[in-house]
């Protein structure tokens, strides 16, 4: 049976109660090997893997996007709901707040961002896929529903930064996000999203506001504190993702899937 689900647990999200069964397979790609954990929520398959790997020891710059999302597309995935640590920079969020993410901007440094490039690509086309809307509208209502259901508070329409990292950003940094109205900044959202698009799945993503961004409180941004406020939405997260999966048909179809088509220069 074709997995049609996955699930891309960022920062704090290192498993999933509510999956059952799970058993670990490395997928092979041909940017590199991917242990997913596959498992089931109540009769469907899904597929979970940690995106900065099992140990969390690979920094947003090095994680292998490009391998993470093959793997996913090779075992038929469709369908990725992610998970987002990140800072808040909207005065009206709370440490602790659940966001959708419906848009983002990056200032990231070298990082592979599409199956169209490099040598394995010569002689073949380039790929300019549309991402006006870089997130599967499809997938953003599931997750609110999902929220409704189980009865957890989950913001909307969030503008998500995407720096280089690993480092936290500056007091400068952070008032330039704010001047220009983003929501929250944090590092692995690019190109995770835009692979996904190239790769004809459904994408979307659960920010989680760990901590208020740099300089925002009259406070240093320390790593202990942000993983201490993660525990306490990881459970909220869990079952919002569980109970995402749960209203999500394995045949489902979207614009997301043929995006691809026409994107060819
Ligand atoms: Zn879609």
């Amino acid at each position: 049976m074709k997995i049609k689900t996955g699930i891309i647990g960022g920062t704090g999200i290192y498993d999933l109660p509510g999956v059952e069964g799970i058993e670990k397979r490395t997928i092979t790609t041909e940017y590199g090997d991917v242990v997913v954990n596959i498992g089931r929520v109540g009769s469907r398959q899904v597929a979970f893997l940690t995106r900065h790997g099992e140990e969390h020891s690979i920094p947003p710059g090095e994680i292998n996007y490009r391998a993470n999302i093959k793997a996913m597309a090779k075992l038929g995935v469709k369908q990725i709901f992610a998970t987002a640590c990140s800072g808040g920079l909207n005065m009206s969020y709370e440490e602790g707040d659940l966001v959708i993410i419906r848009q983002f901007v990056e200032f990231v440094k070298n990082r592979p961002a599409s199956f169209f490039t490099g040598k394995e690509n010569q002689g073949k086309k380039i790929a300019h896929v549309d991402l006006t809307e870089p997130y599967c509208d499809d997938l953003c209502n599931i997750l609110l529903k999902a929220a409704k259901d189980i009865g957890i508070a989950l913001k909307d329409n969030a503008t998500y930064c995407c720096m280089e990292g690993p480092r936290f950003e500056t007091k400068a940094e952070i008032k330039m996000m704010q001047a220009l109205g983003f929501d929250l900044v944090a590092h692995t959202q690019y190109p995770e999203v835009a692979l996904a698009r190239e790769a004809g799945i459904c994408y979307a993503a659960v920010g989680m506001v760990a901590n208020m961004a740099a300089g925002i409180k009259d406070e240093h941004v320390i790593t202990e504190d942000v993983q201490e406020n993660m525990a306490k939405i990881f459970h909220n997260v869990q079952s919002l993702l569980i109970r995402a999966v749960e209203l999500t048909e394995d045949d489902r179809e979207c614009w997301c899937m043929t995006a691809l088509e026409g994107s060819f220069a």
